[in-house]
């Protein structure tokens, strides 16, 4: 299934009217180069499908799009020689999303690379307890 916006960048770079390096383009997922890489190899994957946010994935596109995120963090673990890799997603403007269709970023890691673990986004203790902010979460 494909739903499309003529006005996205990353539909745009599906439909190649936008070139890219593309490192696999799959019936439901496509990977390619980062334009502004943070680290050698760093790759976005994206499903075919336009979606903003997880949420608005269809459930039977997620499985497609997971296992691309793996085969492509495989393959570059594999043929960069990476020591580690940083696999994350930036969801809503306030966590520095600027492109509105889903994308997972994989950071190929590298030994000594001056860069910090996926926690150190964002430094803010909570005000509430572990225990109240479970509370919030299960409440109807
Ligand atoms: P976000 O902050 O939305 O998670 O990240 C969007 C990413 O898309 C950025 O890392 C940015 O460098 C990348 N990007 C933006 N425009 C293009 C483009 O035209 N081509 C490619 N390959 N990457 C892009
Ligand atoms: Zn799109």
């Amino acid at each position: 299934m494909r739903k499309h916006d003529g006005n996205c960048l990353f539909c745009k770079i599906i439909d190649k009217k936008i070139p890219a390096y593309m490192v696999q383009d799959g019936e439901h997922a496509a990977a390619f180069l980062d334009i502004t890489p943070r680290t050698m190899g760093h790759t976005l994957v994206i499903p075919k499908y336009h979606a903003a946010t997880l949420a608005d994935l269809p459930d039977g596109e997620i499985g497609p799009f997971f296992s691309a995120v793996k085969s492509v963090a495989t393959l570059l673990g594999d043929k960069l020689g990476a020591d580690g890799l940083t696999i994350g997603m930036n969801q809503g403007e306030a966590s520095g999303q600027v492109v509105g269709h889903l994308h997972v970023h994989i950071l190929p890691r590298f030994k000594d690379d001056g860069g910090g673990a996926i926690q150190s986004v964002v430094h803010r203790t909570p005000v509430l307890s572990l225990q109240e902010v479970l509370r919030k979460i299960n409440s109807q």
